[in-house]
């Protein structure tokens, strides 16, 4: 009788145990699900604030695939000097490259050197310019880097970050497009929109302002890939990774791409 009632209560402790396991078990599942629904795009081991695309191996991978993709990306606004490559970078702020060249085409005839652009007429200058929008803002900038260049500098674009500075209209951006593309200075990376989006969407960065992200592309980039990955991804931006409905079947980064805004 005795054992009989040992084995009814061991069973009942068995099916007791049971019923906290499987209990447990839907909770367990529930917790993954939600787990890889909150990490979702995101990299292994990625937490909010930090990007976790950095690993300099899946970096190496990504600079080898932009090498292959765009082995000869370069700044696409025409120039023939550094100084010509100033002025058609300060006119494509908020405008394209292709206008920006259709508009230098005549300007840089009319207008060979500094000082014809240091002394120009601005209301002459605003007209020739106008097609490249925010044309009076850009005639100052434009006049007031040439004046500097032309009193300050002997006539010759600068050569350090610290002066290019010192030009009106002239930011870490356009500095490093000049002293990048012009004279091969690797003083930062370039950071405009298409490389704002990409670096977000390759999580090589979790900025949203350009001069954290350069800072944390320069500390993940190797110095000497600095100039060429501007061109390279301004050009990826450009032709397959778009801001909006990017080209993902096309893109030879797919693989190593985990964004949520891919389309495949
Ligand atoms: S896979 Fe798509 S989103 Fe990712 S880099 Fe390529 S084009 Fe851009």
């Amino acid at each position: 009788m005795a054992a009989k009632k040992k084995l009814k209560a061991s069973k009942k402790k068995a099916e007791k145990k049971a019923k906290r396991r499987v209990k447990a078990g839907i909770k367990a599942s529930a917790t993954v699900k939600n787990k890889t629904r909150a990490t979702a795009g995101r990299a292994p081991g990625a937490t909010a604030g930090k990007a976790a695309g950095t690993d300099p191996k899946r970096v190496a991978a990504i600079l080898a695939k932009l090498d292959e993709a765009y082995p000869e990306a370069t700044c696409e606004l025409k120039h023939e000097n550094a100084f010509q490559l100033l002025v058609s970078t300060i006119l494509s702020a908020q405008c394209t490259d292709v206008r920006v060249n259709q508009v230098t085409q005549e300007l840089f005839k009319k207008y060979t050197t500094p000082q014809a652009f240091a002394y120009a007429t601005p209301a002459e200058l605003e007209q020739e310019i106008r097609p490249t929008g925010f044309f009076r803002n850009k005639t100052k900038s434009v006049m007031g880097t040439s004046k500097e260049i032309v009193e300050k500098f002997s006539g010759d674009v600068p050569r350090t970050m610290e002066e290019m500075l010192t030009l009106p209209g002239v930011a870490r951006k356009t500095a490093n497009v000049v002293l990048g593309t012009a004279y091969g200075i690797a003083s930062g990376v370039v950071v405009d929109t298409h490389v704002i989006r990409l670096s977000r969407r390759l999580d090589l960065t979790r900025h949203e302002d350009p001069k954290n992200i350069e800072q944390d592309l320069m500390a993940i980039i190797p110095k000497d890939k600095w100039i060429q990955f501007s061109h390279q991804l301004i050009w990826h931006g450009r032709r397959v990774c778009f801001a909006r409905k990017p080209k993902c079947v096309e893109c030879n980064l797919e693989k190593l791409c985990y964004s949520k805004d891919k389309t495949v």
